[in-house]
Protein backbone atom coordinates (compact mmCIF):
# COMPACT_ATOMS: atom_id res chain seq x y z
CA UNK A 1 0.00 0.00 0.00
CA UNK A 2 1.29 3.46 -1.11
CA UNK A 3 2.08 5.93 1.87
CA UNK A 4 0.16 8.42 -0.09
CA UNK A 5 -2.44 9.03 -2.73
CA UNK A 6 -2.61 12.06 -4.65
CA UNK A 7 -4.42 13.40 -7.25
CA UNK A 8 -2.91 14.58 -10.17
CA UNK A 9 -4.44 16.73 -12.71
CA UNK A 10 -1.58 17.23 -15.77
CA UNK A 11 -4.09 20.14 -16.77
CA UNK A 12 -3.16 21.54 -20.69
CA UNK A 13 -0.60 23.77 -22.63
CA UNK A 14 2.55 23.11 -20.63
CA UNK A 15 0.76 21.29 -17.83
CA UNK A 16 1.69 17.74 -19.13
CA UNK A 17 5.36 18.40 -19.67
CA UNK A 18 5.81 20.25 -16.33
CA UNK A 19 3.71 17.81 -14.07
CA UNK A 20 5.68 14.92 -16.06
CA UNK A 21 8.85 16.29 -14.81
CA UNK A 22 7.63 17.15 -11.18
CA UNK A 23 6.52 12.95 -10.86
CA UNK A 24 10.05 11.95 -12.21
CA UNK A 25 11.58 14.12 -9.59
CA UNK A 26 9.32 13.12 -6.73
CA UNK A 27 10.35 9.48 -7.49
CA UNK A 28 13.62 10.57 -7.60
CA UNK A 29 13.78 11.62 -3.88
CA UNK A 30 11.89 8.04 -3.08
CA UNK A 31 8.55 9.65 -1.51
CA UNK A 32 5.94 6.89 -2.08
CA UNK A 33 2.82 8.43 -4.08
CA UNK A 34 0.69 6.70 -5.69
CA UNK A 35 -0.69 9.29 -8.68
CA UNK A 36 -4.47 9.10 -9.24
CA UNK A 37 -4.78 10.34 -12.75
CA UNK A 38 -7.47 13.29 -13.20
CA UNK A 39 -8.23 15.31 -16.06
CA UNK A 40 -9.72 18.55 -16.60
CA UNK A 41 -10.13 21.47 -19.05
CA UNK A 42 -10.22 22.35 -22.77
CA UNK A 43 -10.17 18.23 -23.90
CA UNK A 44 -12.49 17.37 -21.70
CA UNK A 45 -14.45 19.69 -22.54
CA UNK A 46 -14.95 19.02 -25.80
CA UNK A 47 -14.72 14.72 -24.98
CA UNK A 48 -17.46 14.87 -22.27
CA UNK A 49 -19.66 17.85 -22.63
CA UNK A 50 -17.65 19.60 -18.91
CA UNK A 51 -14.44 20.75 -18.69
CA UNK A 52 -14.16 19.80 -14.90
CA UNK A 53 -16.09 16.33 -14.81
CA UNK A 54 -17.29 15.07 -11.72
CA UNK A 55 -15.11 12.17 -11.24
CA UNK A 56 -11.96 14.17 -10.98
CA UNK A 57 -13.97 16.04 -8.25
CA UNK A 58 -14.64 13.14 -6.63
CA UNK A 59 -10.93 11.97 -6.70
CA UNK A 60 -10.05 15.04 -5.06
CA UNK A 61 -12.67 14.11 -2.20
CA UNK A 62 -11.07 10.98 -1.87
CA UNK A 63 -7.35 11.62 -1.66
CA UNK A 64 -7.76 15.15 -0.26
CA UNK A 65 -4.60 16.50 -1.96
CA UNK A 66 -3.63 17.32 -5.45
CA UNK A 67 -1.29 18.62 -7.33
CA UNK A 68 -1.90 20.16 -11.02
CA UNK A 69 -0.74 21.98 -14.04
CA UNK A 70 -2.54 25.14 -15.22
CA UNK A 71 -5.26 25.00 -17.37
CA UNK A 72 -6.86 27.30 -20.20
CA UNK A 73 -9.74 29.33 -20.19
CA UNK A 74 -10.20 31.43 -23.34
CA UNK A 75 -10.84 34.85 -23.27
CA UNK A 76 -14.83 36.37 -23.38
CA UNK A 77 -15.80 32.68 -24.18
CA UNK A 78 -18.64 31.19 -22.00
CA UNK A 79 -16.20 28.62 -20.84
CA UNK A 80 -16.03 29.35 -17.00
CA UNK A 81 -12.70 28.99 -15.45
CA UNK A 82 -11.74 25.40 -14.25
CA UNK A 83 -9.99 26.78 -11.27
CA UNK A 84 -12.32 28.70 -9.99
CA UNK A 85 -15.12 26.17 -10.15
CA UNK A 86 -12.69 23.58 -8.14
CA UNK A 87 -11.49 26.43 -5.89
CA UNK A 88 -15.51 27.04 -5.19
CA UNK A 89 -16.83 23.43 -5.24
CA UNK A 90 -13.99 22.23 -2.52
CA UNK A 91 -13.96 25.51 -0.62
CA UNK A 92 -10.16 25.93 -1.26
CA UNK A 93 -10.29 29.84 0.75
CA UNK A 94 -6.79 30.10 0.77
CA UNK A 95 -4.24 30.62 -1.87
CA UNK A 96 -0.96 30.57 -0.61
CA UNK A 97 1.62 31.63 -2.77
CA UNK A 98 4.91 32.48 -1.20
CA UNK A 99 7.54 34.60 -3.32
CA UNK A 100 11.38 34.33 -2.60
CA UNK A 101 14.20 35.47 -4.54
CA UNK A 102 16.62 32.84 -5.30
CA UNK A 103 20.64 32.91 -6.47
CA UNK A 104 20.54 32.40 -10.32
CA UNK A 105 18.02 33.30 -11.64
CA UNK A 106 17.93 37.11 -12.57
CA UNK A 107 15.79 38.01 -9.75
CA UNK A 108 15.50 41.72 -9.89
CA UNK A 109 15.89 42.10 -6.13
CA UNK A 110 17.66 39.86 -3.67
CA UNK A 111 16.28 38.52 -0.88
CA UNK A 112 12.52 38.86 -0.82
CA UNK A 113 10.96 36.35 1.17
CA UNK A 114 7.17 37.47 0.96
CA UNK A 115 4.35 35.16 1.43
CA UNK A 116 0.70 35.92 -0.19
CA UNK A 117 -2.47 34.87 1.36
CA UNK A 118 -4.97 35.55 -1.33
CA UNK A 119 -8.73 35.13 -0.70
CA UNK A 120 -9.78 32.52 -2.76
CA UNK A 121 -13.60 32.57 -3.30
CA UNK A 122 -15.42 35.85 -3.59
CA UNK A 123 -15.02 39.37 -4.95
CA UNK A 124 -15.00 40.24 -8.39
CA UNK A 125 -13.32 37.19 -9.25
CA UNK A 126 -16.28 34.85 -8.26
CA UNK A 127 -17.43 35.10 -11.54
CA UNK A 128 -21.08 36.41 -10.62
CA UNK A 129 -21.64 37.63 -14.26
CA UNK A 130 -24.50 39.83 -16.38
CA UNK A 131 -23.76 39.76 -19.67
CA UNK A 132 -24.92 43.15 -21.07
CA UNK A 133 -27.92 43.48 -22.81
CA UNK A 134 -29.91 40.72 -20.84
CA UNK A 135 -33.28 41.09 -19.18
CA UNK A 136 -30.98 40.35 -15.65
CA UNK A 137 -28.69 43.09 -16.43
CA UNK A 138 -31.32 45.31 -17.14
CA UNK A 139 -33.47 44.22 -14.69
CA UNK A 140 -30.07 45.41 -11.89
CA UNK A 141 -29.29 48.37 -13.94
CA UNK A 142 -32.93 49.37 -12.86
CA UNK A 143 -32.61 48.13 -9.57
CA UNK A 144 -29.47 49.75 -9.07
CA UNK A 145 -31.16 53.58 -9.86
CA UNK A 146 -34.55 52.61 -8.54
CA UNK A 147 -32.47 51.77 -4.85
CA UNK A 148 -30.46 55.12 -4.97
CA UNK A 149 -27.35 53.03 -6.10
CA UNK A 150 -26.26 55.79 -9.16
CA UNK A 151 -27.07 55.25 -12.75
CA UNK A 152 -25.75 52.56 -14.87
CA UNK A 153 -25.29 53.33 -18.66
CA UNK A 154 -28.03 51.04 -19.74
CA UNK A 155 -25.56 49.07 -22.33
CA UNK A 156 -23.29 47.86 -19.45
CA UNK A 157 -22.54 44.37 -18.46
CA UNK A 158 -21.97 43.76 -14.85
CA UNK A 159 -19.85 41.78 -12.61
CA UNK A 160 -20.44 41.90 -8.90
CA UNK A 161 -17.85 42.02 -6.33
CA UNK A 162 -19.50 40.06 -3.02
CA UNK A 163 -16.80 40.49 -0.06
CA UNK A 164 -18.66 39.00 3.29
CA UNK A 165 -17.56 39.36 6.89
CA UNK A 166 -17.63 35.90 7.15
CA UNK A 167 -14.55 35.22 3.53
CA UNK A 168 -13.36 38.08 5.26
CA UNK A 169 -12.83 36.64 8.67
CA UNK A 170 -11.48 33.15 7.95
CA UNK A 171 -8.85 34.26 5.51
CA UNK A 172 -7.34 37.33 7.53
CA UNK A 173 -7.54 34.72 10.58
CA UNK A 174 -5.41 32.13 8.50
CA UNK A 175 -3.08 34.65 7.58
CA UNK A 176 -2.19 35.50 11.27
CA UNK A 177 -1.60 31.57 12.40
CA UNK A 178 0.21 30.81 8.91
CA UNK A 179 2.61 33.92 9.95
CA UNK A 180 3.07 32.57 13.57
CA UNK A 181 3.27 29.45 12.94
CA UNK A 182 6.14 30.10 10.46
CA UNK A 183 7.72 32.75 12.69
CA UNK A 184 6.85 35.57 10.31
CA UNK A 185 6.84 38.94 11.86
CA UNK A 186 4.11 41.29 9.83
CA UNK A 187 1.01 41.22 8.54
CA UNK A 188 -0.02 43.93 5.72
CA UNK A 189 -3.51 43.68 4.46
CA UNK A 190 -4.43 45.08 0.78
CA UNK A 191 -7.16 46.79 0.31
CA UNK A 192 -9.04 49.78 -1.83
CA UNK A 193 -11.18 50.91 1.15
CA UNK A 194 -11.15 54.46 0.08
CA UNK A 195 -13.37 53.87 -2.72
CA UNK A 196 -14.85 50.42 -2.53
CA UNK A 197 -16.62 51.42 0.74
CA UNK A 198 -19.25 48.83 1.02
CA UNK A 199 -16.60 45.75 0.51
CA UNK A 200 -13.00 46.22 0.67
CA UNK A 201 -13.87 48.75 3.73
CA UNK A 202 -15.64 45.80 4.92
CA UNK A 203 -12.63 43.81 4.23
CA UNK A 204 -10.46 46.25 6.19
CA UNK A 205 -12.46 46.63 8.91
CA UNK A 206 -12.92 42.73 9.58
CA UNK A 207 -8.78 42.49 9.14
CA UNK A 208 -8.22 45.08 11.73
CA UNK A 209 -10.76 43.28 14.07
CA UNK A 210 -8.78 40.10 13.78
CA UNK A 211 -5.63 42.06 14.17
CA UNK A 212 -6.95 42.64 17.55
CA UNK A 213 -6.60 39.02 19.09
CA UNK A 214 -3.13 38.56 17.76
CA UNK A 215 -1.53 42.43 18.91
CA UNK A 216 2.02 41.97 20.20
CA UNK A 217 2.84 38.82 18.26
CA UNK A 218 2.01 39.65 15.12
CA UNK A 219 2.62 43.64 13.64
CA UNK A 220 -0.41 44.58 11.53
CA UNK A 221 -0.45 47.44 8.55
CA UNK A 222 -2.40 48.26 5.94
CA UNK A 223 -2.31 49.81 2.38
CA UNK A 224 -3.69 50.55 -0.45
CA UNK A 225 -3.69 48.38 -3.69
CA UNK A 226 -2.11 51.04 -5.61
CA UNK A 227 0.57 52.65 -3.28
CA UNK A 228 1.44 48.75 -2.06
CA UNK A 229 2.16 47.86 -5.67
CA UNK A 230 4.65 50.83 -5.57
CA UNK A 231 5.80 50.18 -2.17
CA UNK A 232 6.79 46.31 -4.06
CA UNK A 233 8.91 47.74 -6.38
CA UNK A 234 10.57 50.30 -4.74
CA UNK A 235 11.05 48.73 -1.13
CA UNK A 236 9.96 45.19 -1.37
CA UNK A 237 11.66 44.50 1.52
CA UNK A 238 9.30 45.83 4.14
CA UNK A 239 6.39 43.00 2.68
CA UNK A 240 6.28 40.05 4.77
CA UNK A 241 2.57 38.08 4.83
CA UNK A 242 0.34 39.73 2.39
CA UNK A 243 -3.38 39.54 2.68
CA UNK A 244 -5.78 40.15 0.11
CA UNK A 245 -9.01 39.75 -1.59
CA UNK A 246 -9.04 37.94 -4.66
CA UNK A 247 -8.32 40.20 -7.51
CA UNK A 248 -5.75 41.88 -6.04
CA UNK A 249 -4.15 38.48 -4.92
CA UNK A 250 -4.56 37.54 -8.38
CA UNK A 251 -2.75 40.71 -9.88
CA UNK A 252 -0.12 41.03 -7.08
CA UNK A 253 1.27 38.00 -7.34
CA UNK A 254 2.15 37.96 -11.19
CA UNK A 255 3.76 41.37 -10.01
CA UNK A 256 6.08 39.63 -7.26
CA UNK A 257 6.61 36.87 -9.61
CA UNK A 258 8.36 39.31 -11.44
CA UNK A 259 10.17 41.07 -8.99
CA UNK A 260 12.29 37.50 -8.75
CA UNK A 261 12.71 36.07 -11.64
CA UNK A 262 9.47 35.94 -13.45
CA UNK A 263 6.24 33.05 -13.49
CA UNK A 264 8.41 30.11 -13.86
CA UNK A 265 9.49 30.31 -10.48
CA UNK A 266 6.01 31.05 -8.52
CA UNK A 267 4.24 28.07 -7.05
CA UNK A 268 1.08 27.74 -5.45
CA UNK A 269 -1.01 26.22 -2.92
CA UNK A 270 -5.29 26.36 -2.53
CA UNK A 271 -5.74 24.89 0.50
CA UNK A 272 -9.40 24.49 2.25
CA UNK A 273 -10.37 23.00 5.75
CA UNK A 274 -10.65 19.63 4.08
CA UNK A 275 -8.87 19.66 0.92
CA UNK A 276 -5.59 21.47 -0.63
CA UNK A 277 -5.32 21.45 -4.44
CA UNK A 278 -1.05 22.64 -5.09
CA UNK A 279 -0.83 24.60 -8.07
CA UNK A 280 1.80 27.10 -9.80
CA UNK A 281 0.99 30.68 -10.37
CA UNK A 282 1.58 30.49 -13.91
CA UNK A 283 -1.60 29.79 -16.65
CA UNK A 284 -0.82 26.93 -19.72
CA UNK A 285 1.46 29.61 -21.75
CA UNK A 286 0.07 28.09 -25.18
CA UNK A 287 2.50 29.11 -27.39
CA UNK A 288 5.22 26.95 -25.17
CA UNK A 289 3.25 23.58 -25.23
CA UNK A 290 4.94 20.71 -26.81
CA UNK A 291 8.20 22.34 -26.98
CA UNK A 292 10.00 21.19 -24.51
CA UNK A 293 10.99 24.96 -23.45
CA UNK A 294 9.26 25.97 -20.25
CA UNK A 295 10.39 26.11 -17.16
CA UNK A 296 9.13 23.44 -14.62
CA UNK A 297 10.77 24.89 -11.41
CA UNK A 298 7.34 26.69 -10.58
CA UNK A 299 5.82 23.17 -10.66
CA UNK A 300 8.39 21.86 -8.52
CA UNK A 301 8.62 24.40 -6.31
CA UNK A 302 4.43 23.59 -5.88
CA UNK A 303 5.55 20.12 -5.29
CA UNK A 304 7.71 20.99 -2.76
CA UNK A 305 5.04 23.04 -1.17
CA UNK A 306 3.12 19.63 -1.20
CA UNK A 307 5.15 17.41 0.25
CA UNK A 308 5.75 19.65 3.31
CA UNK A 309 1.45 19.72 3.63
CA UNK A 310 2.32 15.95 3.44
CA UNK A 311 4.55 15.81 6.15
CA UNK A 312 7.83 14.41 3.66
CA UNK A 313 10.15 17.71 4.63
CA UNK A 314 13.10 15.66 4.19
CA UNK A 315 12.17 15.22 0.68
CA UNK A 316 11.19 18.94 0.16
CA UNK A 317 14.20 20.00 1.73
CA UNK A 318 16.13 18.15 -1.03
CA UNK A 319 14.44 19.17 -4.40
CA UNK A 320 14.99 22.82 -2.29
CA UNK A 321 18.70 22.35 -2.21
CA UNK A 322 18.49 20.63 -5.45
CA UNK A 323 16.83 23.14 -7.37
CA UNK A 324 18.34 25.88 -5.18
CA UNK A 325 22.12 24.62 -6.02
CA UNK A 326 21.51 24.05 -9.95
CA UNK A 327 19.91 27.52 -10.66
CA UNK A 328 23.07 28.90 -8.57
CA UNK A 329 25.01 26.96 -10.81
CA UNK A 330 23.63 28.21 -13.81
CA UNK A 331 24.70 25.51 -16.81
CA UNK A 332 20.98 24.48 -16.91
CA UNK A 333 18.76 27.09 -16.94
CA UNK A 334 15.74 27.32 -19.41
CA UNK A 335 15.25 30.26 -21.77
CA UNK A 336 13.62 32.29 -19.53
CA UNK A 337 16.28 32.77 -16.76
CA UNK A 338 18.66 32.79 -19.25
CA UNK A 339 17.01 35.46 -20.83
CA UNK A 340 16.61 37.34 -17.40
CA UNK A 341 20.31 36.55 -17.02
CA UNK A 342 22.14 37.58 -20.26
CA UNK A 343 18.91 39.51 -21.84
CA UNK A 344 18.91 36.36 -24.36
CA UNK A 345 18.06 32.80 -24.39
CA UNK A 346 21.22 31.42 -26.34
CA UNK A 347 22.83 28.76 -24.01
CA UNK A 348 19.59 27.92 -22.49
CA UNK A 349 18.50 24.55 -22.12
CA UNK A 350 14.86 22.46 -22.65
CA UNK A 351 12.13 21.51 -19.75
CA UNK A 352 13.39 17.52 -20.06
CA UNK A 353 17.65 18.78 -19.73
CA UNK A 354 16.46 20.81 -16.85
CA UNK A 355 15.52 18.15 -14.89
CA UNK A 356 17.64 15.86 -15.73
CA UNK A 357 20.44 18.40 -14.12
CA UNK A 358 18.48 18.25 -11.23
CA UNK A 359 17.25 14.52 -11.11
CA UNK A 360 21.57 13.71 -11.14
CA UNK A 361 21.87 16.60 -8.59
CA UNK A 362 19.48 14.70 -6.19
P1 LIG B 1 0.69 32.37 -18.66
O1 LIG B 1 1.12 32.35 -17.24
O2 LIG B 1 0.24 31.09 -19.25
O3 LIG B 1 1.88 32.90 -19.58
C1 LIG B 1 2.36 34.23 -19.61
C2 LIG B 1 3.81 34.18 -20.07
O4 LIG B 1 4.62 33.82 -18.95
C3 LIG B 1 4.11 33.11 -21.12
O5 LIG B 1 3.93 33.54 -22.41
C4 LIG B 1 5.54 32.80 -20.83
O6 LIG B 1 6.35 33.80 -21.43
C5 LIG B 1 5.66 32.96 -19.34
N1 LIG B 1 5.54 31.70 -18.61
C6 LIG B 1 4.49 31.23 -17.91
N2 LIG B 1 4.79 30.07 -17.35
C7 LIG B 1 6.05 29.78 -17.70
C8 LIG B 1 6.93 28.70 -17.42
N3 LIG B 1 6.58 27.66 -16.64
N4 LIG B 1 8.16 28.71 -17.96
C9 LIG B 1 8.56 29.74 -18.71
N5 LIG B 1 7.80 30.78 -19.01
C10 LIG B 1 6.55 30.81 -18.50
O7 LIG B 1 -0.44 33.49 -18.76
P2 LIG B 1 -1.49 33.80 -19.93
O8 LIG B 1 -0.81 33.75 -21.25
O9 LIG B 1 -2.17 35.03 -19.48
O10 LIG B 1 -2.55 32.63 -19.81
C11 LIG B 1 -2.59 31.48 -20.66
C12 LIG B 1 -3.76 30.63 -20.23
O11 LIG B 1 -3.53 30.11 -18.91
C13 LIG B 1 -5.09 31.39 -20.16
O12 LIG B 1 -6.08 30.59 -20.71
C14 LIG B 1 -5.32 31.60 -18.67
O13 LIG B 1 -6.67 31.68 -18.35
C15 LIG B 1 -4.70 30.32 -18.11
N6 LIG B 1 -4.27 30.43 -16.70
C16 LIG B 1 -4.45 29.31 -15.95
C17 LIG B 1 -4.02 29.30 -14.64
C18 LIG B 1 -4.21 28.05 -13.83
O14 LIG B 1 -4.53 27.01 -14.40
N7 LIG B 1 -4.03 28.10 -12.54
C19 LIG B 1 -3.38 30.44 -14.08
C20 LIG B 1 -3.21 31.56 -14.91
C21 LIG B 1 -3.65 31.54 -16.23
Amino acid sequence: MPKHTVTLIPGDGIGPEITAVMCRVVEAVGVDIAWELAWAGTEMLEQTGSPLPTETIESIRRTKVAIKGPITTPVGSGFRSVNVELRKQLDLFVNLRPVLSLPGTGARYDNVDIVIVRENTEDLYAGVEFEQGTSAALGLIDYCERAGAGHIRADSGLSIKPISISGSKRIVEWGFEYALANKRSKLTAIHKANIQKFSDGLFLKVAREVAQDFEGRIEFEDRIVDAACMGLVMRPHEFDVMVLPNLYGDIVSDLCAGMVGGLGLAPGANIGTEYAVFEPVHGSAPKYAGKDKANPTAELLTAVLMLRHLGEKDAADRIMTAITSVLAEGRFVTYDIKRSLTGSTAGSVGTVAFAEALINRL
